[in-house]
Parts: C-alpha cells; sequence; structure tokens
C-alpha cells in the first residue's frame, strides 16, 4: 500500500480521495509504531526471600535466548559474589534519589528498609527488542509495574509452608535472624495481597517450578492482543459475509 499523492492531485476530485488519503496515513502511522512498539513481555515474579525465585529466573534466563532479566538499581550493599550490573547496580541513596527525581524508574519501592527500583529506559528498551523481561520485584513493585504496564503477567512463587520458608532463610546463611525474622514477617503481609496476582506457583521443586513457570510464559504468546497483529496483517482484505 503507497502513501497517497497530495490531496487534489490527479485526476481525482478532493472529496473522492480523502477516505483514501486518511487511510493509508493511518496505515503508515501504524506501521511505523510498530518500530517503537512495546512488542516483548513483561513478567512480574515476586515471592517472600528464600521461595527460590532467584534460582527459577536464572534457569529461565540461562535455558531461553528470548527471556532476560532486569537488572535493579538498589540502595542495599552487595552480598557475597553479587556483582554490580548483574545481580543489581548498587548505588548510594543519593544517587537513587537524583533518579526518582528525574523520573528515570518505571516504578521503586523501599523494600526492608533499603531502595529498589527498576528502569523506565533498560526495561523499554528490551520490550522494544521484543524480549521476554523477568521482573524480580516486591508486591508494591509488582502492583505498581501492572498499573503502568497492564498487560504484565503476575506470578507469585511460595514455599509449600512458611516454616519451609523460615528453614529455607536459615539454611542459605546470607542474612543474621533479626533479618531473617523480619523478611518472615513481610512474607506474611505479601501473602496477604495474593489475590492481586495471576499465577501462584508452590516451589516444592525446583525443576518443576521451572516447568510451571515457563508454561505460564509460553501461554502468553497466544493471547488475542499478542496475536491482534497478525490477524490485522493476515485476515483484514476479506470481507465477512
Ligand atoms: P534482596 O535484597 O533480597 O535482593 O531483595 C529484597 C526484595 O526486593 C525482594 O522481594 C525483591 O523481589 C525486591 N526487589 C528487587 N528488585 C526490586 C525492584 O526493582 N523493585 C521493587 N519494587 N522490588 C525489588
Amino acid at each position: 500500500m503507497a502513501i497517497a499523492p497530495a490531496l487534489g492531485a490527479g485526476g481525482c476530485g478532493f472529496k473522492s480521495r480523502l477516505p483514501d488519503y486518511f487511510s493509508d496515513l493511518f496505515y503508515w502511522l501504524i506501521k511505523m509504531s510498530s518500530f517503537t512498539k512495546l512488542s516483548g513481555n513483561i513478567i512480574i515474579i515476586s515471592a517472600p526471600s528464600g521461595a527460590g525465585k532467584s534460582s527459577i529466573i536464572n534457569a529461565l534466563v540461562c535455558s531461553c535466548n528470548d527471556m532476560v532479566y532486569s537488572t535493579s538499581y538498589t540502595t542495599r550493599l552487595p552480598r557475597k559474589g553479587e556483582e554490580h550490573g548483574k545481580n543489581y547496580f548498587f548505588v548510594v541513596e543519593s544517587e537513587f534519589r537524583k533518579m526518582v527525581e528525574k523520573k528515570e524508574f518505571a516504578e521503586w519501592a523501599k523494600v526492608h528498609d533499603n531502595y529498589y527500583g527498576t528502569s523506565k529506559v533498560l526495561l523499554e528498551n528490551m520490550l522494544k527488542m521484543g524480549k521476554t523481561v523477568l521482573l524480580e520485584l516486591d508486591v508494591q513493585g509488582g502492583v505498581n509495574i501492572k498499573r503502568r504496564y497492564p498487560v504484565a503477567c503476575m506470578i507469585f512463587i511460595m514455599t509449600p509452608d512458611l516454616k519451609t520458608l523460615e528453614k529455607r532463610l536459615v539454611e542459605r546463611k546470607k542474612d543474621c535472624m533479626k533479618t531473617i525474622n523480619m523478611r518472615l514477617n513481610n512474607a506474611k503481609k505479601e501473602l496477604r495481597s495474593l489475590e492481586k496476582y495471576e499465577y501462584l506457583v508452590i516451589n516444592k521443586n525446583l525443576n518443576d517450578s521451572v516447568y510451571a513457570v515457563r508454561t505460564i510464559i509460553k501461554s502468553l504468546n497466544y493471547k488475542i492482543q499478542k496475536n491482534n497483529g497478525y490477524f490485522v496483517k493476515h485476515w483484514e482484505k476479506i470481507k465477512w459475509c
């Protein structure tokens, strides 16, 4: 379909060219917007610390080329083995505040006494590349991302019960008892927000949970909203009787 020549040019009168002109213009506007369209998927994964979300996310990112992890900014100090730019972008509070003022975050929140935020430009660049972006967020962050990007899919991961969660937190030896208790209390609070999520995966076994989350993500590609573009491209010319 070509762009219509200037209005009134050639043999056709202005009135008869008008609808053509507009439909062509509309077509090109849609086509141009598809280059900047956020065509990827946003997957919000929330879980209490220790429920196994990082292991699930790592397994997914390592096994699927089109899945990427959204590295957040945080004011928390790096734990042993954590790398700047990989696990998080570790920044001081003044830098984080500047980013908040400049509206550089798609969402941000205070979690366990530290600030965490998702860079809007990093997230949207990955979406424009058609990637499935996995965001590891607390519940407030998840809700805020869903409000901003309503097509985002929300998955909650949980251990079979709170006792198992406590056991995992103690066994991983990352935090002191005071921090563990704070994380357990936060877990109880977060569980009250479960109904805001679309999917719940009980992480009894890592392989089963990875399979479950991958299946949920795969199903998103069959959503009507996702396939509407295909429909418009291939079927639009058919006249329904
Ligand atoms: P941790 O300090 O254990 O890495 O993470 C603590 C909590 O912060 C986890 O619940 C994690 O999901 C959440 N979190 C990590 N990054 C972000 C983020 O960018 N935004 C929000 N809202 N929460 C985050």
